[in-house]
This record gives structure tokens, sequence and C-alpha cells, in this order.
């Protein structure tokens, strides 16, 4: 490892690596550096990604696609099913070659990634990021113009640089979640699964993989996982539905549904992804979301230095551009959660009868929402602003 780069990233997820590519094509001096042994593993995630968004980066590529899904079901807590007619094909991917994918891009772009190697500390010395390196048995202090804070949910950067990046028990879903095999379920159809009782706060979700495989899993609100764990809730329902299933390998791990950091910018610093809270609040999906703010990450970062300025005031414009891109949308995301997931389970259970009426073609999750809100007019209100997104 080399002690001096103009940008080092600390986490080498989707946000990491992909800021990395993009400030490499732009001619960047970059280090990577991810705590753990390989990028692309462990896989905390349920690996669902709308097609849209996803062929904004890269053709779907066989080799990382495990499943195409052509639209999803809506299960409310008394069982009534509803086929929601989807506009957009989905992928459920293969994270571990995905990711690693993203990685060589990275490298072949000429960034730098060291696995096994974990950031421990940073200090500011006014003209440059000093990061402490822990690397096989080593310490490195690695200086940089600017560090970028890709490290997850659990960002330690953000914190070191002085941001507000906590997130509150309420709106950390704390998430549990199976590869289960030997499933008879249509492969093409995703499941989400609503209700106080068996996933209060959050939702449970079923995402074919194929050949009778699916990740199945659910996120509850922090608030309610304090008291039982989101393995509990995840186990009652696949003794229910799936009791002859096997369990081919079980993830848990914790989505920031905030609607967003206020600040993700200080001297020196961004934060990218998941360490953003940059993660749809109402899906808790972020591969996409981390994809698109790495991309003006690695360009504000390019720009900063090669005008010598890498103060707040200069890389705010990364700020200014994710909020116009999506930020504000999250946080409308974010209400309309708040409405969804405190509906009650009666609620819930009328606005599925009422869907079940209407022909399959008007079954869209605009018109689920405007049904189960219909007594939140403030919220109703929200709806066409994110029309496009619902369809
Ligand atoms: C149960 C669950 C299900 C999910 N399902 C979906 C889904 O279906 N679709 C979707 O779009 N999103 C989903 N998500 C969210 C998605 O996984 C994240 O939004 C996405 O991975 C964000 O990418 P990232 O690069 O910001 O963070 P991460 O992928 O978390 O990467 C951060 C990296 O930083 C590393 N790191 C942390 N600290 C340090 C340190 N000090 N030094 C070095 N390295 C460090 C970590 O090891 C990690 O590799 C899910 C999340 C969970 C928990």
């Amino acid at each position: 490892m080399n002690e001096r780069y103009d940008l080092l990233i600390v986490g080498g997820g989707p946000a990491g690596c992909y800021t990395a590519k993009v400030a490499a094509e732009h001619g960047l001096r970059v280090l990577v550096v991810e705590k753990d042994r390989e990028i692309g593993l462990p896989v905390r995630c349920a690996e669902g990604v709308g097609e849209a968004g996803l062929r904004e980066f890269f053709e779907p590529d066989p080799r990382w696609i495990a499943n195409e899904i052509e639209g999803f079901s809506f299960f409310a807590p008394d069982g009534t099913q509803v086929d929601i007619a989807n506009r957009e094909i989905g992928y459920v991917l293969e994270r571990r070659i995905f990711d690693r994918e993203i990685g060589r891009l990275a490298a072949e772009a000429g960034a730098k990634i060291v696995t096994r190697a974990m950031a421990v500390g940073m200090t500011n010395d006014g003209a440059a990021r000093k990061v402490t390196i822990h690397h096989l048995g080593k310490t490195h202090r690695i200086e940089a113009k600017i560090v970028v804070g890709a490290d997850g949910v659990e960002s330690r950067v953000g914190r070191w640089a002085g941001l507000r990046t906590a997130c509150s028990l309420h709106d950390i879903e704390a998430g549990a979640q199976y590869l289960l095999a030997g499933l008879n379920i249509n492969p093409r159809r995703c499941q989400l699964w609503f209700g106080h009782d068996a996933t209060p706060g959050g939702y449970l979700w079923v995402f074919p993989k194929g050949d009778g495989k699916a990740n199945v899993g659910l996120g509850i609100s922090g608030e309610f996982s304090k008291n039982r764990s989101p393995f509990d809730y995840l186990d009652r329902f696949v003794e229910t539905h799936f009791p002859s299933a096997s369990k081919l390998g079980a993830i848990a791990g914790a989505v920031p549904c905030s609607g967003g950091l206020k600040r993700f910018v200080a001297d020196g610093v961004l934060l990218v992804g998941d360490a953003a809270h940059q993660v749809n609040p109402l899906s808790g999906g972020g591969i996409v979301n981390a994809l698109k703010a790495a991309r003006i990450a690695g360009r504000i970062a390019a720009e900063a230095i090669a005008a010598g300025d890498v103060s707040r005031n200069r890389l705010s414009a990364y700020e200014g551009e994710w909020m116009d891109l999506l930020g504000k949308t999250h946080r409308r995301y974010y209400r309309l959660k708040e409405g969804i997931f405190g509906l009650s389970d009666g609620t819930l259970n009328r606005t599925a009868q009422s869907m079940k009426k209407l022909d399959y073609e008007k079954r869209t999750l605009a018109r689920l929402f405007r049904l189960a809100l219909f007594k939140h007019p403030s919220l109703l209100l929200e709806i066409p602003k994110l029309f496009f997104a619902l369809q």
C-alpha cells in the first residue's frame, strides 16, 4: 500500500467500488480499503433490483443475474393475495458476483483495492485527511485529499468527520433472511407480505432465485427488534408457509430507512450509499441508489481536486445534486413509509380485498397506496408526485 492518494475510499460495496471506478476514470489516484476478506462477501441483501435503474449502469449479465422477475404479489395479514400489474421487470442478483464485477471495473479503471484492510481512525491536519488502516497485522497511515465513507450502515467515517450519522431506532430496519431451497413458488413473482403481527414496522419478502430457491426475509423497525429478534418473526413465517423448505443460508443486517442524512459532506470527506442513508426508505432498496450517488460523488471529487479546493463548501455540490436527483423523493417516500407501516391489519386486509375486485390491469402500486391511505389525505397528495416511480 502506498501512503498517499487523491481519494481513499473506506468500504468496497457497490457505493465504494463504483465511486472508485468513476474517480479513477477521471484520472484520480484511488485506494479502496475493504475490511472483509473478499469483495462481494458476505451478502447481506435480498438482491432485488428494478431493470431501469440497473440499466443506467450495466447491461444485465447472466453471470450475476439469478432470476428475472415479471411482477409481484402483495399479501395482506389475512393471507389475501393481490397480484400487482407491474410495468417494469426486475432481477434478483447474485450479489457476490455483481459486487465483485464492480470491483473489477474499478480496478480496470486504475483504482487499487485492498481487502482485509480496516479503517480504524481518521485525523485532519488541515491540508489532508489521514486514515489509519489495519491490514494483515500491520498498521498503515494513508494520506488522502478526500476520504469517501462508503462504509455502510455502521459508517464510522461520518462520525470521525463530525457528521450526524446516527439512525433512530424507529428508522433502522433490522433484517433477517434465509436462502431457502425446495420451494414450490411462482419463480417470476416476488411476494411482499405485510402485517403488524408478522412484520411490525416493515415487510417480509420472498424473492425467487430460480430452481426452487428464494431469499425469504424481513425487515422490522428497530423499535420492535429490540424486544424480539427478527429471526423469531421469520421462523414463525417459514414454519407456517414453507415448513418443508431447507435453509441454505442465513444472514442478518440493518437498513437505514431515515430518508437520508441532512449533511453527508465535510471538509475533505464525502459519504456515499448506506453510509449517507441513501436508501429508498419505503422499500429498503439501496443498491441502485448507491450507484447513482457514487456516480455523482466520484465526479465531484475529481472536480474538487482539480480545482484545489476540497472544502465542505465545494463538496456540497454533491449534496445538492443528490437532493435534486433522489434526496427530495426519498423524503416523500419516508412520509409514505410512515403512513403505510402504521396501517392496522384490518385496513391492510380491506385494501387487499378492494384491490382484488379490480381488473388485473388496474391493480397498480399507486392505486394500492391510494386505497390504503384514503383516510390520510395529506399522504394521498404525495402519491401523484411519486406517480411515475410507483407505476
Ligand atoms: C436484509 C437486507 C436486505 C436488503 N435487500 C435489498 C434489496 O433487495 N435490494 C436493494 O437494492 N437493496 C437491498 N438492501 C440494501 C443494500 O444491501 C444496501 O443498500 C447496499 O449494499 C448499499 O451499498 P453500500 O456500498 O453503501 O454499502 P455496503 O454494501 O454495506 O458496503 C459497505 C462496505 O464497507 C465495509 N466497511 C465497513 N466499515 C469498514 C471499515 N472501517 N474499513 C473498511 N471497510 C469497511 C463493509 O465490510 C462493506 O463491505 C438490503 C439490505 C439488507 C440488510
